[in-house]
């Protein structure tokens, strides 16, 4: 399951944001602005944030259902921070109370996909944007996050059906953005340094799904396009 502290994500990229738009206002011939205004004024910068239409997914086939914004924080990805992981998480309960969870403002965590014990998919988050479920800042802005509806300790719940779609779009993540299909990218929660979470667990079968990743890859080498 996915968990920050919320605290540690305030927002460190605003002093990037502060630059661009400062060139932009110094090349417009407008006075020097107050940092708190830059921090306002941001997003109003022609080209600095994509389009976004409501409901889109960036996985064809997902879903959307929107997470609470108090789960995650807007970017520009991959173009404020550059994306170069997977995090794979078992969710600890059902498909519903995790798209439940990620609703609840209260919740404090969230990530872009939940996968299904049956294949389905639902996106809560773009890939635009930092969701906050490695409980790691640097691997939050990094990563794309995906939910496997489970519990650690039930080999059975981890079906076919739910790794053969979680490869599909995992291998389509990595034709995105250009990451290697290697465990050094494709990670557990558990491993994400100062975790103390322990999912997917001792039953998740690499192996068998970076094996999948590789087959879903090649079967659609794909371009960086999105669907
Ligand atoms: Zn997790």
């Amino acid at each position: 399951m996915g968990e920050n502290k919320a605290s540690e994500d305030t927002d460190r990229r605003i002093g990037r944001r502060a630059l661009i738009v400062g060139g932009a206002a110094a090349a417009a011939g407008t006075a020097v602005l107050a940092r708190d205004e830059l921090a306002r004024l941001w997003w109003r910068v022609p080209g600095v944030e994509k389009p976004r239409e409501p409901g889109a997914v960036d996985f064809a086939g997902a879903r959307w259902v929107a997470a609470s914004e108090a789960n995650w924080r807007r970017a520009d990805r991959p173009d404020d921070y550059g994306v170069d992981m997977v995090i794979v998480h078992v969710t600890q309960g059902s498909f519903d109370s995790a798209v439940r969870a990620f609703q609840d403002p209260g919740h404090k965590a969230s990530t872009h996909y939940i996968v299904g014990q049956d294949g389905r998919i639902t996106q809560m988050i773009r890939e635009l944007d930092v969701a906050y479920h490695a409980g790691n800042r640097d691997y939050n802005e990094r990563s794309i996050g995906i939910e496997h509806e489970g519990f650690v300790d039930r080999p059975g719940d981890l079906t076919d059906e739910m790794y053969e779609a979680s490869a599909r779009l995992t291998a389509r993540i990595c034709a995105r953005y250009d990451i290697p299909v290697d465990r050094e990218h494709i990670l557990g929660h558990v491993e994400v340094p100062g975790t103390d979470h322990t999912d997917p667990g001792p039953h998740w079968d690499w192996n068998r799904y970076l094996k999948l990743v590789r087959a879903a890859r090649t079967a659609a080498p794909d371009t960086k396009a999105l669907p």
